[in-house]
C-alpha cells in the first residue's frame, strides 16, 4: 500500500521571517500520523532554519536542485553530500525550468539524480510534456523517454530509493490542472514502463502529480489509482492552503 506523499516546492520564494511563519503554521497543523507524508524543499540559503524547526516534527525537508558533482571548483553549486549533511530526505531533480531555464538535458538529470542517491537522498524525478507536445499527441512518449533516460544510467533498482512526480509543464503555474484523467492516464504509463523493468519497483513507488494542484482540487487527483500525492508549487507558501491539500491526502 502506497502512502501519499506530499512535498511542497518553495521554488525562489520567501525570507526568514516569511519561512519562519510558514514552517510555525505547518508544524502546527500537520500531526504525525495523521495526514500524507509531507515535505517542504525551500531554496537553500534558508534549509539549516527549516531543519531546525522541522526537526521534532514529522515534516521532512529537501532541497529543489543539486549539482552532480561531488566536490570542487564549481562555484555557486551545492552537492548532495552538502544536502544530506543539512539532513534533508528528499531533492528535486529534472523539474521543468530547470530543463528550460537552466538546459538541463536527461542526461544531466540522470546523473544528478544518481549523485543524489550516492548521498542517500531520494530523487524526486520530475517528468511532463509541453503544450506543444500535448496538442501533438506526444505527452506519453515525452514522459517516457524523460524516464528511460534515467533507469538507462541508474538501473531500476534505484527506482526503489525514488519519488517520481509527473508535471505537465502547461499546468506549472498557470492554474491550469489536468484532470485526473489525464493525469491518471499518464501515471499508468510511467507505472507501467517502470514495469517493464521490474513490476515489483513499479508497485511501490510514489507517482506524485504537479501542476497547479490546490485545496480544491487534491482530493479528486488524489482519489485515481496511481496518483500517489502532489508535488505542489503556489499553493505550498499558503499554511492554510497546503495544509488543506495534505489532509486530502490522509
Ligand atoms: C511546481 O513548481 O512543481 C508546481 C507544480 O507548481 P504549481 O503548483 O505552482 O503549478
Amino acid at each position: 500500500m502506497r502512502r501519499c506523499l506530499v512535498v511542497g516546492n518553495w521554488k525562489m520564494h520567501g525570507s526568514v521571517s516569511a519561512v519562519t511563519a510558514l514552517v510555525a503554521a505547518l508544524k502546527n497543523e500537520i500531526s504525525f500520523d495523521s495526514h500524507a507524508e509531507v515535505a517542504v524543499c525551500p531554496p537553500f540559503v534558508f534549509i539549516s532554519a527549516v531543519a531546525a524547526a522541522l526537526a521534532d516534527s514529522g515534516i521532512a525537508w529537501g532541497a529543489q536542485t543539486l549539482d552532480e558533482h561531488e566536490k570542487g571548483a564549481f562555484t555557486g553549486e551545492i552537492s548532495a553530500a552538502m544536502l544530506a549533511d543539512l539532513g534533508c530526505r528528499y531533492v528535486i531533480v529534472g523539474h521543468s525550468e530547470r530543463r528550460s531555464l537552466y538546459a538541463e538535458d536527461d542526461s544531466r538529470v540522470a546523473a544528478k539524480f544518481m549523485a543524489a542517491q550516492a548521498s542517500g537522498l531520494i530523487p524526486i524525478l520530475c517528468v511532463g510534456e509541453n503544450l506543444q507536445q500535448r496538442e501533438e499527441g506526444q505527452a506519453l512518449d515525452i514522459v517516457q523517454r524523460q524516464l528511460t533516460a534515467v533507469i538507462a544510467m541508474a538501473g531500476i533498482e534505484a527506482f526503489n530509493r525514488a519519488v517520481v512526480a509527473y508535471e505537465p509543464v502547461w499546468a506549472i503555474g498557470t492554474g491550469k490542472t489536468a484532470t485526473p484523467e489525464q493525469a491518471q492516464q499518464v501515471h499508468a504509463h510511467i507505472r507501467q514502463v517502470l514495469s517493464c523493468a521490474d513490476a515489483a519497483v513499479a508497485e511501490q513507488i510514489q507517482i506524485l502529480y504537479g501542476g497547479s494542484v490546490n485545496a480544491g482540487n487534491a482530493l479528486e487527483l488524489f482519489a485515481s489509482l496511481d496518483i500517489d500525492g502532489a508535488l505542489v508549487g503556489g499553493a505550498s507558501l499558503k499554511s492554510d492552503e497546503f495544509t488543506a491539500i495534505c489532509k486530502a491526502g490522509g
